[in-house]
């Protein structure tokens, strides 16, 4: 059988880049390291990090003074910062450049005398970290309508930062309707690409196969998104690992195109390559 894989498939740059990273502080270190919050989603790799020595805490006051912990590439808030070193704990710090430049324009805005508006979930990782850099005082919108439902001062000035993954098409319509609410706002687009383009990839790889292969959490609402995309498209596999892969599901077809979500390491993709391509 013909195997082709989509062009952006997997980790994104800033997933990729934080998790070499991580890998790399295991391996320079015998007694293991923290990290504040799951590194990933995706349970493999979480227990082939922790049998390195990988040790996750919800929070920092879990963590001995002198100790090291990853930040993962979500980032967090400035407190975070601020308390490690009180408690001589060092940061490997892993938060995607992308995020780390929300942090920047909220920081600076917020000094500027700026109300920070983040577009994005306020129960998201990435989110709460924007907030904790300007003083945890952001209006949190998560949807057009609740635009309508705020009061906004008139006599504020307004920054609006984006989370990153966050629909690229919602942005036009935010900045409409924000703009006609508020006199004085700046916007800043800071939606990163990585979703979108891993979601076309699999788009265009769909239109030229037989059927998809879609490797990630069940529970990955990235990963779903892309077995919705290529179900409309062509028979679509759902998988997290190559084990629930039966040979005989293939039989009728020539050629397979295989994705994989934000947080599917690149050794389980290839895992599911091989098997694909034995058959
Ligand atoms: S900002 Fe983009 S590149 Fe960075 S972690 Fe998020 S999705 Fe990945």
């Amino acid at each position: 059988m013909d195997v082709k894989i989509a062009k952006n498939a997997g980790f994104c740059f800033g997933v990729k880049r934080a998790m070499n990273m991580a890998w790399n502080e295991l391996e320079e270190r015998e007694n293991g390291i923290y990290a504040l919050g799951p590194l990933i989603h995706n349970k493999q790799a979480v227990s082939k990090y922790e049998e390195k020595g990988l040790m996750t805490v919800d929070d920092l006051s879990n963590i001995p003074s002198n100790e090291s912990v990853i930040i993962r590439s979500h980032g967090v808030g400035e407190e975070v910062y601020t308390k490690s070193k009180e408690r001589d704990i060092t940061v490997i710090d892993t938060t995607c450049p992308f995020v780390r430049k929300i942090h920047n324009i909220a920081k600076d805005f917020n000094e500027k005398g700026y109300k920070i508006i983040v577009i994005g979930d306020k129960k998201h990782p990435e989110v709460i970290g924007i907030n904790g850099w300007c003083n945890n005082e952001a209006i949190i919108i998560k949807t057009l309508d609740e635009i309508e439902t705020i009061n906004f001062d008139p006599n504020e000035k307004y920054c609006v930062v984006f989370q990153t993954t966050i629909n690229l098409d919602l942005y036009d319509s935010v900045v409409d309707k924000l703009s006609e609410k508020i006199n004085n706002v700046v916007f800043k687009n800071t939606i990163c690409s990585a979703t979108k383009e891993r979601q076309q990839s699999a788009r265009e790889l769909a239109r030229e196969v037989d059927c998809m292969v879609v490797i990630g959490g069940k529970h990955s609402s990235n990963t779903q998104k892309l077995v919705n995309i290529c179900s409309d498209i062509v028979p679509t596999f759902s998988i997290e690992t190559k084990e629930e892969l039966n040979k005989d599901d293939f039989s009728k077809y020539k050629v397979v195109g295989v994705t994989a979500g934000a947080s599917t390491p690149e050794w389980i993709i290839t895992e599911v390559i091989e098997f694909l391509e034995s058959i």
